[in-house]
């Protein structure tokens, strides 16, 4: 999302958590049910003040109403954000007392992990709720980890962005990939394959040495990778790797990474277009998570997951094609897609 501003067709609603018992102390946020429940993850987190992680659970749940409309799920944006407490707390009393909740709200909002929540916690809510996905996955049934997914939507994004927005095919192209965790390894992997020329960096020195050497990957230093020699800057590790001073110094002409907000500041997407560098969305890029994810919810199977990531390459090459016509970032042309598919969803439902 290029900014955070409430539009028309969405309303904000939050819900206070608080629990004395079990320490539970935060908020769910649900910006908008037109395609279906609000779903997104719940984050744990350390918060100066209750205000602070509203205005996080907030900014994500807009975000996730994006991310899904533009996945096509049948389902709205959502977030918990719950505040770490301080001192000694049980996590199963905590866990639990946010899945009852979670089931006060009757399937207006769908939780599953995020930064700081594992499968052990979401476990623990299912024992209260059954709006709940991240568990382990029942036989034969999707879910399970999504990374796998999340990397071959952003494979599939840059193989059809460079074949538009660089006319070569990947076998002739440099990528530069920053984060080689779960989704930048595999990713990787899968750029290896399809012949292209590999620059990689990590904080993970060793885990770093170990891919360059397996997939023959020049390594280079974390400070370095966003300007190196390359053709296409592929950001997977934290969000705001794209800066006025990263994109400033970038010599690759393409973005398409797995990063959840990779634009640092709204303005960025202005500058990435003054400099003529084409920017992949990274909600519509690395949907292939919460496609696997919300599968397990909507009682998908793999070969529906399959389907669903199949569809994000071209979508993500319909945003360019438009942007580049109309002279505009696609960073804001995927907004308006995805605003008027939940206008659009929000109107039927009136
Ligand atoms: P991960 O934790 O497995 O990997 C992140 C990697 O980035 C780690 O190896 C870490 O050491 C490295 N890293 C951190 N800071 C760095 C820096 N400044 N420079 C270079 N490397 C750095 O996480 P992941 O699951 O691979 O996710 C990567 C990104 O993709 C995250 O932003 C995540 O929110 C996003 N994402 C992931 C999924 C998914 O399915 N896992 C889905 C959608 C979006």
């Amino acid at each position: 999302m290029v900014d955070h501003a409430p539009s028309p067709s969405q309303t904000m609603r939050t819900v206070p958590l608080r629990d004395a018992a079990s320490g539970l102390d935060g908020v769910i946020a649900i910006h908008s049910t037109a395609l279906g429940p609000g779903a997104g993850g719940c984050r744990f987190w350390r918060y100066p003040d209750i205000e602070a992680a509203t205005q996080d659970a907030c900014r994500l749940a807009k975000g996730m109403s994006y991310k899904n409309a533009m996945a096509e799920l049948p389902l709205g944006g959502a977030k918990a954000v719950l505040r770490y407490p301080e001192g000694d707390f049980d996590r199963v009393a905590l866990f639990q007392a946010f899945g009852k909740a979670v089931e006060a709200l009757e399937g207006l909002y769908v939780t599953a992990e995020d930064v700081g929540t594992s499968v052990a916690d979401m476990e623990q809510v299912s024992t209260m709720t059954r709006h709940v996905a991240g568990l382990h996955p029942a036989q034969d049934m999707a879910g399970g980890d999504p990374s796998p997914w999340t990397a071959l939507g952003v494979f599939d994004s840059m193989r059809m962005a460079a074949q538009l927005a660089l006319k070569a095919d990947l076998d002739a192209l440099t990528v530069a990939v920053q984060g080689v965790g779960n989704v930048g390894a595999s990713l990787c992997r899968q750029l290896a394959e399809a012949g292209a020329k590999l620059v990689i960096a990590d904080i993970d020195a060793e885990r770093c040495r170990a891919l360059a050497d397996e997939l023959g990957a020049r390594m280079v230093d974390v400070a370095d990778i966003a300007a190196v020699e390359a053709d296409i800057f592929a950001p997977c590790a934290l969000g705001g790797a794209l800066t006025q001073d990263s994109v400033a110094a970038m010599k690759a002409q393409l973005v398409c990474g797995a990063a959840n907000n990779q634009l640092a500041t709204p303005d960025v997407a202005d500058a990435l277009l003054a400099r003529g560098i084409v920017y992949a969305p990274d909600y519509v890029v690395n949907a292939g998570g919460i496609i696997s994810v919300s599968a397990e919810y909507l009682g998908e199977d793999e070969a529906s997951v399959r389907t669903r990531v199949a569809r994000i390459g071209p979508r993500v090459a319909r945003i360019l094609e438009q942007a580049a016509r109309e002279g505009r970032s696609p960073a804001v042309v995927a907004d308006e897609m995805a605003e008027a598919v939940i206008a659009g969803a929000a109107e039927k439902a009136a």
